[in-house]
């Protein structure tokens, strides 16, 4: 079994680095993994035995608003709702039995897309999805509620409301009040460096700094599996000329733009619950739920936005070990137009400072990677798209092509495993998971 990385180290979306002094770890990609308590691959990996905990912050999101205000998801459903006034009804009534039926939910999310949904799980989706899928923040009433379900809408990086993004408001959404948002300990390269110790044990190698330029020069094998977009796919690759027909109608989505800080000390949030948070969303001049749906509209029609939707992560908030003597690592990316070629930094900095008065002076260092940079650092991030593909509703059915099987290519023994394929974007380890059993199952094993 060999692999070959482009990049100088393994991991992908899961490496994490020191960046401005050789203490402070930062998380070059992911850093937050509500997927990993509950994806069938990351369990049975058992990282949690291999001695990678995940650690939780108190709250598992939380969301600035004008006025020093915020929105806060704690772990604890009846203490979010308790916040939440005359929507903490209607926040229980939302997300109790997506809670009770979580197993089915994410069963479902996380397949081949292939197999008929179960019947418990249309059955707490069906009357949910459709208010969420018509209007941000569906019939929540509060702009705290609103606020706090359209932040968690926005990680699906498309236009609000749609079907995609209420599809992930509602995984995600439930998800902080079950297995919550955890950060492994010490930085996602723990989760990558058990994937990569479990590979050698079976006996297989990681080639590093090796881009792969044409399938034909690799070695002699009998399954190739590809974790590569669709256009690398069609650069490396001798598809047949109706196939690539397919991969060339495939499309990309906004980019996201990231920057990193080392600070010296906690977030100095207004309001001091945010602090609570190892996730804060931002967005808008007010962190209202239009601001955010209007802000993911334009930019996912390429229009430059100066108040985008912005992610932040403080993992320290959930795991002290990444404060060295104070100093800890802060990561924020914000959506912007595919390929957009902006630094960040400035953005960023004067959006957390709305909140934060004071943010920029506890910052000691700061990098900017625009969503073109991104593109360029790792080639599955098309124009910076970090999910490798729109998430529309059709693409999601259709990723990457429309076909029975979508990780089988044309070329014999030669399989997609990206998120390219479903059940899309974030790290579960899924849409490898279920490549390699379709491989494995055309071998007869
Ligand atoms: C800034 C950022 C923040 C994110 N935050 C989160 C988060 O907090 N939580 C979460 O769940 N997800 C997050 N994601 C998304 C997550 O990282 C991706 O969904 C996930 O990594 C996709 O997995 P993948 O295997 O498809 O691709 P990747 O993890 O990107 O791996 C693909 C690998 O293939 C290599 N490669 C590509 N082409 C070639 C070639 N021709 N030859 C050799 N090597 C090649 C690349 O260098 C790369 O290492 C984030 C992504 C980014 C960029």
């Amino acid at each position: 079994m060999e692999v070959f990385e482009a990049h100088e180290r393994a991991g992908g979306g899961l490496r994490s680095e020191p960046l401005f002094d050789s203490e402070v770890v930062h998380d070059i990609c992911a850093a937050v993994h509500p997927m990993a308590p509950v994806s069938p691959f990351l369990r049975t990996l058992g990282l949690e035995a291999h001695g990678v905990r995940l650690l939780h912050s108190p709250a598992a999101y939380a969301h600035p608003l004008a006025g020093g205000r915020a929105a806060v998801a704690w772990r604890d459903l009846e203490a979010t709702c308790a916040e939440l006034g005359r929507d903490g009804r209607r926040w229980r009534r939302l997300m109790l039995p997506l809670a009770r039926r979580s197993g089915d939910v994410v069963d479902l999310m996380l397949s081949t897309q292939r197999t008929p949904p179960s019947p418990r799980a249309l059955a707490v989706l069906a009357p949910r999805l459709p208010a969420h899928a018509l209007r941000a923040g569906g019939g929540l009433r509060t702009e705290a509620a609103r606020a706090l379900l359209t932040g968690v809408a926005a990680h699906g990086i498309g236009p609000i409301p749609s079907p995609a993004t209420a599809a992930v408001a509602l995984l995600l959404g439930h998800l902080a009040h079950t297995t919550g948002r955890p950060v492994p300990e010490g930085g996602s390269g723990a989760v990558a460096a058990v994937m990569t110790a479990r590979l050698e044990r079976l006996g297989g190698r990681v080639h590093t700094g090796v881009r792969v330029d044409d399938l034909r020069d690799l070695p002699a094998r009998r399954i190739t599996m590809l974790d590569v977009s669709p256009r690398e796919l069609a650069r490396i690759a001798p598809l047949p000329p109706g196939y690539r027909r397919l991969l060339a109608r495939y499309r990309y989505g906004p980019g996201a733009a990231k920057a990193d800080f080392p600070v010296d000390g906690p977030i100095p949030w207004t309001d001091r619950r945010l602090a609570a948070a190892a996730t804060v969303h931002l967005g808008g001049e007010h962190g209202t739920a239009a601001e955010i749906a209007r802000a993911e509209r334009e930019t996912a029609r390429g229009a430059r936005t100066d108040r985008p939707y912005i992610i932040l992560v403080d993992p320290a908030a959930a795991d002290p070990s990444r404060a060295v003597r104070g100093r800890r690592p802060v990561w924020a990316y914000a959506h912007v137009p595919h390929g957009d070629t902006r630094d960040p930094v400035a953005m960023i900095r004067a959006a957390v400072e709305t909140h934060a008065p004071g943010f920029g002076d506890t910052v000691l260092a700061e990098r900017g990677l625009s969503a073109a940079r991104l593109g360029a650092y790792n080639a599955n991030y098309v124009g910076g798209d970090i999910a490798c593909g729109t998430m529309s509703v059709w693409q999601t059915l259709a990723r990457p092509v429309p076909r029975w099987n979508p990780y089988r290519t044309p070329l014999p023994g030669t399989w997609l495993c990206s998120s390219a394929t479903p059940p899309g974007p974030s790290v579960h380890g899924m849409c490898g998971y279920h490549a390699a059993t379709a491989a494995l199952a055309e071998l007869g094993r």
